[in-house]
């Protein structure tokens, strides 16, 4: 076990590249919050804060964002082989995988994570709308699925915990 307030290179590199990539602890915990406000009526936002942070320090989920982060990076550069090049940039439907690494995060705090994160693969809501809108020429191919991931992990941590104090 790492030591409690020392964050490993893996997971500072993990927090850079979010942020270099646009996205925020904050956009995530508010995904939580629309995740989650209809179940908890006083749920402070500090509490989504909090399961977000909780998320990210978990070295699978650091993981994935680096594989996935670095994956959007190539594919921007053009650096992936045909025929991955091509499907990563117009971030066809079919190809799935993307889902698949997500699902390395979602798993994480069990089976409720799995329906918040099809939940909001298919509203969108906030930072994901942003990442899907293609306008901005960026690939975020994989970024929109690991942060709706560690949202939907998020929700879960911080369902589990308030079952047990309730
Ligand atoms: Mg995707």
């Amino acid at each position: 076990m790492e030591k409690k307030n020392e964050m490993s290179a893996v997971e500072k590199k993990a927090r850079q590249w979010l942020q270099e990539r646009g996205v925020t602890i904050q956009d995530i915990a508010d995904l939580v919050y629309y995740l989650q406000q209809k179940y908890h009526p006083n749920l402070d936002m500090k509490e989504c804060i909090h399961n977000v942070e909780r998320v990210i320090a978990k070295r699978e989920v650091q993981n994935a964002i680096l594989t996935g982060i670095q994956l959007d990076v190539l594919t921007e550069k053009g650096l992936i082989e045909e025929p991955l090049q091509s499907i990563l940039s117009a971030d066809e439907g079919l190809y799935g995988i993307d889902e698949i690494l997500a699902l390395s995060i979602v798993n994480v705090y069990g089976s409720i994570g799995f329906t918040n994160y099809g939940y909001v693969d298919k509203q969108k809501p906030g930072i994901l709308e942003k990442l899907n809108s293609k306008s901005s020429g960026a690939c975020h191919t994989f970024l929109d699925d690991i942060v709706g991931a560690i949202a939907a992990a998020a929700s879960s941590r911080l369902a589990h915990r308030a079952a047990n104090v309730e």
